[in-house]
């Protein structure tokens, strides 16, 4: 008889956005997929992308023209290997979404039939933004989800958390060989409806678990985000890099306590205008490109006027664009304030900075393969170095598209860890466990860290400030860390136990670098230093275990 918490797979896959859906798709025909997704299938920061896909789809642009804004916009920090592969890959990659079925946006071209709508956003000195008017990201969840329901190979577990990846650390008697790969054998999983834990076995497993938005106050990221991923590959001793940049979108719906719906950089992209409180512009003060500057010059130029005034919010002005323009062009959007009281066509919109996507991660090759044999990872959670020191609007979702059909391409080609075998794996153990009821201590220590996050490692950080806040995290972390051993298991504590892992691993990674670069701004070295800084902060271990 199988035992009901050991499930066997040929791929096990993490998250069911973007990554995790396209290598879902590209690898069922070798066998048989689970994918695990810790809430509804459809949750994910793939689902709210609105802006849509950067790819060089028209006569008036080239793959030069998109690696050199890439490369520009990343500050030189970026994998120029990378780079190229994305660009030049992209397109293939669209037509193939295309032929799936997403009903990308069209428009009417000068020989009388319909062609892509490309939309232009900040770095991109083309239109080269495929997108499904706003509402991208919800649109390729659906259409990706509904061919994955078509394939019989691929099994999808909702409302299951991965807590940690199987590794030597959890086989009885065995450590990583030293100097050797540590291998990845699955993952241990909370079956959120029963409440208990279950070993999900698989020669590959791939982790596409998205980002860490969760680790700051005000957030584009729905809850999922909450750097679980991150936090359980670098337990499990693979290689992390480039934490520190953290992008924040300066244009999120000012509404304190919740969670920021954002207003894409293509409405600035559109003509939108960046003002003061008074109807003041800014933004030629601080770039020529003013409104299309990227996002952290925008961003750090929103922050500094909102010091400088002591205002909550600054605003964003798109009455120019009129009524109709809005309501075809940006309908979620423009429905989306609506239900605020905001009527964009007649009033400006308030907007404030907000967390919103990772540019750093575990560090994966040009195929998605980690340091942990066995273990691949792609888009949000995965470091390619495409990015650098800050990504480009809707250069991520390309990312994701590209390198997932890249990791199957790879995984085609070898065959994980399947030949050795998969040696006998404990089932998990609560023993010494129990509820203690200060499960309070969670949401408490939650918001704190989402605090300090905000106040001490967000835009304009300071030595001072990246100390404080690891000597507070490194407090909550062995406070945590004492509670998890007594405790047993359950969703939110797993939460908790990551976002303050990945929140020291952040601050560790903004210690490390000694220059302001992108993202990465401190006062204490204002300058970007080349000469000792064209490189990345990499964290390593040797991984941890349970
Ligand atoms: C509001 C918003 C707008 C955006 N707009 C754009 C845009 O226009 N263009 C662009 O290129 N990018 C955009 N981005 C960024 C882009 O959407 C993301 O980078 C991309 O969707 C990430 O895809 P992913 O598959 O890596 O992760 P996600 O889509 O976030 O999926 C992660 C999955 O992992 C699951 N998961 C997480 N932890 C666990 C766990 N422990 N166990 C089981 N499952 C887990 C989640 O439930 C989820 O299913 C936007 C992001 C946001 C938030």
């Amino acid at each position: 008889m199988p035992r009901k918490d050991l499930i066997q797979t040929d791929f096990l896959v993490i998250g069911s956005g973007i990554a995790g859906l396209c290598f879902a798709l590209k690898v069922c025909d070798l066998g048989t997929v689970a994918i695990i997704t810790k809430k509804d299938q459809a949750e994910s920061n793939t689902n709210y992308a609105q802006g849509g896909i950067a790819a060089v789809l028209s006569s008036e642009d080239t793959f030069d023209l998109h690696i050199r804004d890439t490369l520009k916009g990343g500050l030189n920090l970026n994998r120029r290997e990378a780079v190229e592969t994305v660009v030049r890959e992209g397109p293939e990659r669209i037509r193939e979404l295309i032929s799936w079925g997403v009903p990308f946006s069209k428009r009417r071209g000068t020989a009388d039939h319909d062609i892509l709508d490309l939309g232009k956003e900040g770095g991109h000195s083309r239109n080269r933004i495929v997108h499904c008017s706003d509402m991208t990201g919800r649109e390729l969840e659906k259409v990706l989800l509904d061919r994955v329901r078509e394939c019989d190979n691929i099994t999808m577990y909702e409302d299951h958390l991965a807590i940690d990846l199987v590794t030597e650390h959890h086989l009885p008697g065995q450590t990583p060989p030293p100097g050797g790969p540590i291998h990845c054998w699955g993952a241990y999983v909370l079956d959120e409806d029963s409440g208990g834990v279950k070993r999900f076995l698989a020669p590959w497993t791939l982790l596409a678990s998205g980002g860490v938005g969760q680790l700051y106050s005000h957030t584009t990221n729905p809850p999922i985000a909450t750097g679980d991923g991150l936090a359980m590959a670098y337990r499990a001793g693979a290689e992390i890099a480039n934490l520190e940049f953290m992008q924040f979108h300066p244009t999120a719906l000012y509404e304190p306590g919740k969670m920021a719906f954002l207003i894409s950089e293509a409405v600035r992209g559109e003509g939108g205008i960046l003002k003061l409180k008074d109807g003041t512009p800014f933004m030629k003060k601080y770039d020529p490109r003013a409104d299309l500057a990227p996002r952290d010059v925008v961003a750090r130029a929103i922050d500094h006027e909102l010091k400088k005034s002591g205002d909550e919010c600054v605003t964003l002005d798109v009455t120019h664009l009129g009524h109709d323009f809005l309501v075809k062009r940006f309908p979620n959007i423009y429905g989306q304030c609506l239900s605020h009281g905001i009527d964009a066509a007649r009033m400006p919109i308030p907007v404030v900075p907000a967390a919103h996507y990772m540019c750093g991660g575990v560090v994966t090759d040009l195929n998605g393969r980690t340091a942990i044999r066995g273990l691949l990872a792609c888009g949000e959670v995965a470091h390619t170095g495409v990015h650098g020191a800050n990504r480009l609007a809707s250069n991520s979702l390309l990312e994701a598209l590209v390198f997932a059909h890249r990791a199957a391409l790879g995984a085609r080609e070898e065959d994980g860890g399947a030949s050795e075998g998969t040696p006998q794996v404990p089932a998990w153990s609560d023993e010494g466990t129990f509820d203690s009821e200060e499960w309070i201590v969670i949401s408490h220590d939650r918001a704190e860290i989402q605090l300090l996050m905000t106040d001490y490692v967000s835009i304009v950080r300071s030595e001072k400030r990246l100390q404080r806040a690891r000597e507070r995290i490194h407090i909550i972390l062995r406070e945590i860390d004492e509670f998890y051993r007594r405790s047993p298991v359950r969703a939110a504590l797993i939460e908790l136990r990551n976002l303050a892992t990945v929140a020291e691993l952040v601050v560790r990674c903004a210690q490390m670098r000694k220059e302001s670069r992108g993202l990465h701004y401190t006062i204490d070295y204002p300058e970007q230093d080349d000469e000792h800084w064209l490189k990345d902060t990499v964290i390593l271990s040797r991984g941890a275990g349970k």
